[in-house]
């Protein structure tokens, strides 16, 4: 089987958008852009045993190198458009790719993404995933943009990938049930694409989490010249982890990896309008902290919330 064999079975897709002049089987792509709109371009990389563990199953690959890659958009506000696929793989197997592009197409499709171009290779297993998008001109979200007094608010639920990853590589033992959540969660990551109209509207700064709630947060701190507050009892966690002890929960939330939920800042005074709009798309927004200028860095066990009392006691702090 040839390279060529390959590509026009698994990649060249049919159903090409009418901004897809030429796409797959020429020497490039060329692109119709929408008028009143700036390109917003990201790339990631994949490596097996480095990115992922290397017997995730294909399809879970073909998802998630996608997905990473959806939820950076997401994390600028951006409409998801066009993406690139290099690949390198030890051997042509039928069957892996198959499967492989079976689980990056299903989101493809379910994001309104399309498959333009790519470089297929031999090599050890690594899969880059290049996606474009836009945003209206001079829009985007951007890390720099929080402002003093904004909430610091989170999508979904935080740890599950980490505590999957844990699962995964035999230290940590759960319930059958929590444990295939986690998992789940580690290998089928929702981008929150769906969010991206909202938090345009009214978000400040926004980013994707994917190296852990601390780490990340810092990246908008840095760059908003801000320091924060953050109240570990607020953060939100799924039933599966609520079933570990406290210390271990925070930690995979605090530290762990792949959640790709979004992080993003808001004036205290649009929260209730995200967090119902957000509800009516199905996805849960929660505060969890608080910009805060006379704050050095992060102060993250600084308990300025009481969950009994709800969410007006928080933002009065
Ligand atoms: P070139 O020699 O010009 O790099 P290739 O033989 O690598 O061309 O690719 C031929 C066509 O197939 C190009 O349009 C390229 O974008 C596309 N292509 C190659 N590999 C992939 C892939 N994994 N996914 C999508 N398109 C691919
Ligand atoms: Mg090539």
């Amino acid at each position: 089987m040839s390279e060529f064999d390959l590509i026009r079975d698994y990649f060249h897709w049919q159903g090409a958008p009418d901004s897809v002049r030429i796409g797959v089987g020429d020497d490039a792509a060329i692109l119709r852009l929408p008028p009143k709109r700036e390109l917003v371009i990201s790339v990631d990389t994949f490596n097996a045993g480095i990115h992922f563990p290397p017997e995730t199953p294909p399809h879970a690959i073909g998802y998630k190198a996608l997905a990473v890659n959806l939820s950076d958009l997401a994390a600028m506000g951006a409409e998801p458009a066009w993406f690139t696929l290099a690949i390198s793989m030890p051997e042509a197997n039928r069957e892996w790719i198959s499967e492989f592009a079976r689980g990056m197409r299903e989101l493809a499709q379910q994001h309104g993404i399309f498959l333009i171009g790519g470089d297929t290779t031999r090599g050890a297993l690594s899969i880059t995933v290049q996606v474009m998008g836009f945003v209206p001109t001079g829009g985007g979200l951007l890390r720099s943009a929080a402002q003093d007094g904004d909430l610091i608010c989170v999508s979904g639920t935080l740890g599950d990938a980490a505590a999957g990853l844990a699962v995964v590589q035999q230290r940590l033992q759960m319930p059958v049930e929590a444990a295939e959540y986690c998992v789940r969660r580690l290998n089928y990551p929702t981008p929150r694409n769906v969010l991206a109209g909202v938090l345009g509207e009214y978000a400040h700064a926004c980013m994707d989490i994917s190296d852990g709630l601390l780490g990340d947060l810092g990246h908008i701190l840095k760059a908003s010249g801000l320091g924060a507050r953050l109240d570990h009892a607020c953060l939100p966690f799924s039933p599966a982890l609520l079933q570990l002890p406290e210390e271990q929960r925070l930690g995979f939330a605090l530290t762990g990896g792949d959640d790709y939920e979004l992080l993003f800042t808001l004036p205290a005074e649009a929260f209730g309008q995200v967090q119902q709009a957000a509800g009516e798309l199905g996805v849960k927004i929660t505060a969890i902290g608080k910009m805060d200028k006379n704050q050095q860095g992060l102060l993250v066990n600084y308990a300025f919330s009481d969950k009994r009392r709800g969410y007006d006691h928080f933002s009065s702090n």
